[in-house]
């Protein structure tokens, strides 16, 4: 199809310093936790974006010298050659489809503790380190000459791996340059210390440093934090944040601009909508006659295209929406921007990260197999059988299968015993805050129309005799969990005494409308991510007396991985809702539940018209043991495998449903093999 020429404005070409983008979709650097150490997959995933259409695809940060270890935290490093040759598999990866590679290099000051190399941590001024109970040194003259060097050695071995794009990064409260620009870090009182523009003098130098060594042939971008999000003290969007940009506006090519720290630049959608950082940035492009880049969880051209027009951004960059959709630039070219896997705003790919792990994406389950699986994020292998495959179960493991099944071209039957298709996702994006969730079920419909595979049964709630009528050759069953009403969970191995009566209502019973009459109601959460907080927050907005008890130290503990803990505990205390931490519930008695304290066991009551335990799942296997329970019935009627995916597998989140059913239909006919199910990066022993 032709592409809407509304959208033409985003395929521009945009010339930046000596190279030119070949539109307006810009990848901006995000982590992916392959790091420097999985060198293949993150070439991979980064090929992914440029055969998807982004016309630059720049790295997470590049190390420029021991005295930055972020171990261990994933880490990609420009030390030596070694560093050179192993980047130069990605500058390849990316311009074999034509888009230009972009190099973050990085100095990560006193934020990292340099756990590996040893080195003293190094800062503007003596300060604690971010983590750790150890302080960093603050740089003397000699140090920032040194560092001044480093920062241009690794600019020439970016330019030597093949980057068009090098980077001097100053943002996310992460960096060395950000620290000296921002009085809460540089205390200093020499000439890179006090006045703005002593502060700015650093940061001033390794862009003409940068532009020297390398601005022949790169581009040389600054990432700027334009409002720190930390009161008067720090850079702020309509004072020193915007002064220092209009101070050196014009030395750079590119201005990549965002606001820090990270929680705030990745905002969850639970959080904010699309297009959140405008406010902050639209200063920005009056300040430099430059192109600005400006990111915001974009996924709709026409928000796309409403800021570049109204002058807010010339670039649209992007990192979540990237991962999400890699070819949502081809896919807007190609005038079908309907297929776009919106991201959903949900932070699991920052949870990869910020636990150690390699990421992981909720809408895109190819995120970071690109290499190690060769799962590409849009071409799937074609059949390998006419088998007809029964789906039981439309919420996300089933849709993703029976639409991955459907891709492959197998007859796919998908029945669902609801009226509403989406299982999980159909009922938590009804609570406060997760509505943008339903782009998991609704990305996967609008494919599902597409298809004439797959055939969809809503409102048909299978038994086992119904499935064994029907004999179709493989049976998967998507059939879901549902949450245990007896407190058992991580602190209590056995049913809570007292709970599961007609005052206690599971995250089920709520979700399905059925809420206790009065308050107060206590919330005990042994979950620790999102639900917990959701359903204090639904219940609380319903009037009720809320308090939520949880033996973490933290309400929904988990979601420091998501960059949410801070904004969910902030946002439940403002509504009124008592947060109990390190309690353990060990009782539920009329009108009053008994808790214990973590530590010391101490017992205390609390009262309680009601109770929610959030606690822990139980898979919906009924008719898995049904069909077993048939003996080799199903066998004769022709049915050759019988497989459970998702939660039905295995409670988890909505992410892991939507792998498991995306796994199932790739692997579907393909032989069963003893190997390791994916490659594995050769590490060359001298
Ligand atoms: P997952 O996260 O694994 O996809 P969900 O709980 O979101 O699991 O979805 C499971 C879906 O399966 C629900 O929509 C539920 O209504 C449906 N379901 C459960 N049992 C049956 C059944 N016997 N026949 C048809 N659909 C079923
Ligand atoms: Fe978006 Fe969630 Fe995927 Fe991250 S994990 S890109 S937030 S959908």
């Amino acid at each position: 199809m032709a592409r809407d020429p509304r959208y033409d404005i985003l395929f521009e070409p945009v010339p930046i310093g000596p190279v030119t983008l070949r539109n307006r979709f810009y990848q901006v650097p995000h982590c992916n936790g392959l790091g420097g150490t999985l060198p293949r997959g993150h070439a991979g995933l980064r090929e992914a974006k440029a055969e998807g259409g982004w016309a630059a695809v720049c790295t997470e940060i590049l190390s420029i010298h021991p005295t930055s270890d972020s171990w261990p935290f994933a880490q990609v490093k420009l030390w030596d050659e070694d560093d050179v040759k192993s980047l130069s598999i990605l500058t390849d990866a990316v311009h074999r489809h034509g888009a230009l590679a972009g190099a973050e290099l990085a100095h990560g000051g006193f934020a990292v503790a340099n756990r590996y190399t040893r080195e003293v941590p190094l800062a503007p001024s003596p300060i604690p380190n971010r983590r750790d109970p150890w302080q960093a040194r603050a740089m003397d003259r000699a140090d920032i000459r040194a560092y001044r060097g480093w920062h241009r050695r690794a600019a020439l071995q970016a330019k030597k791996a093949g980057f068009d794009i090098v980077y001097v990064y100053a943002a996310d409260d992460l960096e060395l340059l950000q620290f000296f620009l921002s009085r809460r870090r540089n205390h200093r009182s020499d000439e890179y210390g006090g006045s703005l523009e002593n502060r700015a003098r650093l940061l001033r130098e390794v862009i003409e440093d940068t532009k020297d060594a390398v601005g022949d042939t790169c581009a040389v971008a600054v990432r700027y934090t334009i409002d720190e999000f930390s009161g008067p003290d720090g850079l702020v969007s309509d004072a020193e944040g915007a002064d220092i940009l209009e101070m050196l506006g014009e030395l750079p090519d590119l201005w990549d601009i965002k606001v820090s720290p990270w929680a705030e630049d990745s905002l969850t959608s639970r959080f904010g909508p699309e297009g959140y950082q405008e406010p902050f940035v639209a200063r920005a492009k009056k300040l430099t006659s430059k192109p600005v880049v400006g990111v915001g969880r974009f996924t709709s051209p026409d928000a796309m295209v409403s800021q570049i027009r109204r002058g807010i951004i010339d670039i649209i960059g992007a990192a979540r929406p990237s991962i999400a959709d890699p070819f949502l630039p081809k896919k807007i070219a190609e005038g079908r921007p309907e297929d776009i896997r919106e991201c959903i705003g949900c932070n699991i790919c920052v949870s990869g990260y910020t636990s150690g792990a390699v990421i992981r994406c909720t809408q895109n389950p190819t995120m970071g197999e690109e290499w190690r699986r060769g799962w590409h994020p849009e071409r799937v292998p074609a059949k390998k059988s006419d088998a007809t495959i029964l789906v039981v179960g439309a919420g996300p493991a089933g849709l993703e299968c029976a639409m991955m099944l459907g891709k492959r071209g197998y007859r796919v039957h998908l029945a669902e015993a609801a009226r509403e298709l989406g299982g999980r996702v159909a009922r938590e994006a009804k609570l406060p805050g997760l509505a943008a969730w339903a782009r998991v079920r609704d990305h996967r419909l609008q494919q599902l129309e597409k298809l004439d595979t797959v055939e969809l049964f809503p409102e048909s709630r299978l038994s086992a005799d119904d499935i064994l009528a029907l004999a179709p050759l493989h049976v998967v069953l998507a059939t879901g969990a549902h949450w245990r009403r007896d407190g058992l969970g991580r602190n209590n191995h056995k049913a809570v005494e007292g709970l599961g009566g007609t005052t206690t209502f599971t995250p089920d019973d709520i979700m399905d409308g059925r809420l206790p009459s009065a308050g107060p109601v206590v919330l005990f959460d042994d979950d620790d991510f999102y639900l917990g907080g959701v359903l204090a927050e639904h219940l609380r907005r319903q009037g009720l007396e809320v308090a939520l008890v949880t033996p973490a130290a933290l309400a929904s503990s988990w979601t420091v991985f998501t960059l949410e803990q801070e904004k969910i505990q902030k946002r439940l205390l403002e509504l009124g809702i008592a947060i109990h931490a390190n309690l353990n519930l060990t009782r539920v008695a009329n009108g009053s539940v008994e808790l214990a304290c973590m530590f010391t066991g101490a017992r205390r009551t609390l009262a309680a018209a009601a109770v929610v335990p959030v606690t822990a799942r139980l898979p919906d296997e009924k008719l898995y043991d049904a069909l077993h329970a048939l003996g080799d019935a199903p066998a004769k009627a022709g049915i050759r495998s019988v497989t459970r995916i998702g939660d039905c597998y295995s409670p988890g989140a909505i992410v892991h449903a939507v792998y498991s059913g995306h796994r199932y239909a790739r692997e579907l006919d393909e032989p069963p093999s003893d190997d390791l199910p994916f490659k594995t990066e050769p590490i060359v022993l001298d």
